[in-house]
């Protein structure tokens, strides 16, 4: 391997997998090489993101992969965060044993590296990817500080607005992730000196664009989020969406071709419903199933449903309601557990979303210009529902998420709402602008485009490495 390496270490989840991948390429067109390390976490569901490496690999020879071994299986790793925590080793033999690497670039769950990391080589420059939105990194970096303002926990504020600076609009105690609600647990304590640590690395590097977050942007910028302290720079380089495994699902007439988008070409243009709930949750209880299934035939709307059972080969049929698929034959597809998402938006055929508001899955819904229904259900996913609906106004919520079980005729008025209604055409339109705002930013001179020539130039000069030649 030549000089400039730079070394990408995702957190092993498609979420995080693939725009860190992403951003891989675009590292790539300006003249780096890059490998992208992989520690796979055995509680996960692997299978996509083994097929998935396997097309990327096929696709960008110059791409390389490069597996860690995972710590021994006696060692009680109950968390992603702890069995990466018994893997650092493994990554510090990786950088002995490669001494071009440049720069490092850490998925933001393994800021404990960090401390090793500059111990070990103070010259290489660590940054952080932030695979969500600038919104939430301006909240979690106050966090700390928060933390010793508040004597209660969020789960004991119920719906009490949170203020923080930089987050567009007030965030409901409620609405907190739940690995932060209460202020007791390990899981807390980690986030806490997780979002105390990133303001030390060399940088940032946050999937979103400035024209859609300007007052996140802004307020981390003027040390609102980090009073007191010094703050790494921001790279604001997205939206990063990733077609891979999917661009070959374009090829009209393609036998490849996955079948659901082939069904979209046989329905009018905007017409249909787009239902995903993300690579890791969505397998809803049948009850939901059901619930959903009612909604859906009643709107009388066109849709594509991907299902998530228990398990990827469950019959479907079973967990249907008794004649669904005959009522609904022409305009409703059920898909069973995968669809490429990213493809299924941009069809022409797709005219709104139902989703779980996964950062990617907001971003690739801007990228084709398609409003949302806000469906929050895990993660940071409620504070990006507050994001989308209440700041940038493309995405309309779902009533009941908060009850755990989103009701028939929720699904079907909502649906309905989105697809009919002369404020459905409004959110679409402001999609349709929001959009035209990201592609903006990608091109060249654009934001996002800038940030990157910035992000590059800092990290191949921090470490004394050559200036690349850059090929955007
Ligand atoms: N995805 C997909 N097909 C599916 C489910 C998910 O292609 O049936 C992709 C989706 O396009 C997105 C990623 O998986 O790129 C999910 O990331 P997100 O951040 O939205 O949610 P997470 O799965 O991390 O909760």
């Amino acid at each position: 391997m030549g000089g400039n390496e730079i070394v990408l270490f995702p957190l092993a989840a498609m979420g995080h997998l693939n725009p860190m991948v992403e951003l891989g390429k675009l590292f790539l067109r300006q003249g780096l090489s890059v490998t992208i390390l992989i520690l796979q976490f055995p509680k996960f569901d692997n299978n996509p993101i083994n097929s998935y490496i396997d097309t990327v690999s096929a696709a960008n020879s110059a791409l390389s992969f490069h597996r860690l071994s995972s710590p021994p299986s006696t060692v009680e790793a109950p968390t992603f965060i702890h069995h990466f925590r018994l893997a650092i080793p493994q990554l510090q033999d990786y950088l002995s044993c490669n001494s071009s690497a440049t720069a490092l670039v850490l998925d933001f769950f393994f800021d404990d590296a960090i401390d090793v990391i500059n111990k070990m080589n103070p010259r290489l420059p660590c940054y952080f990817f932030f695979p969500t939105s600038a919104s939430n990194l301006a909240a979690f970096l106050y966090l700390p500080f928060l933390h010793k303002e508040l004597t209660v926990s969020f789960k004991d504020l119920g719906d009490t607005p949170v203020n923080f600076p930089g987050f567009p609009s007030p965030i409901p105690a409620f609405d907190m992730p739940i690995r932060i609600s209460d202020r007791s647990s390990e899981a807390y304590k980690a986030m806490i000196v997780q979002f105390d640590r990133l303001p030390k690395s060399s940088g940032i590097i946050v999937n979103s664009f400035r024209a859609l977050e300007p007052k996140a942007l802004a307020a981390i910028a003027a040390g609102l989020c980090t009073p007191g302290r010094t703050m790494a720079p921001i790279y604001c380089v997205g939206p990063i969406t990733s077609m891979d495994g999917q661009e070959h699902n374009e090829t009209a007439g393609s036998e490849r071709r996955h079948y659901s988008l082939k069904w979209l070409d046989g329905q009018p243009r905007g017409s249909v419903v787009f239902l995903c709930f993300g690579s890791m949750g969505g397998a809803f209880p049948e009850a939901q199933i059901l619930e959903i299934a009612e909604g859906l035939e009643r709107s009388g709307q066109r849709f594509m449903w991907v299902v998530r059972g228990s398990l990827p080969e469950e019959d479907l049929e079973a967990v249907l309601p008794e004649g669904f698929g005959e009522r609904t034959k022409g305009r409703g597809l059920v898909v069973n557990w995968w669809a490429p998402q990213a493809a299924v938006l941009g069809h022409a055929a797709v005219g709104g979303f139902v989703t779980h508001c996964g950062w990617n899955s907001a971003l690739e819904s801007i990228v084709a210009g398609v409003a949302m229904i806000a469906w929050p259900m895990y993660a940071e996913q409620r504070m990006n529902r507050v994001f989308l609906v209440e700041e940038a106004n493309i995405a309309a919520e779902m009533p009941g998420y908060r009850d755990g079980l989103v009701r028939s005729y929720e699904v079907e008025e909502k649906v309905r709402w989105l697809m009919e209604s002369s404020g459905g055409k409004e959110m679409k339109a402001r999609a349709a602008a929001v959009r035209e705002r990201a592609k903006a930013a990608m091109r060249e001179g654009g934001s996002s485009y800038e940030d990157m020539v910035k992000m590059v130039y800092s990290l191949t000069t921090a470490g004394g490495g050559e200036r690349p030649t850059a090929d955007l």
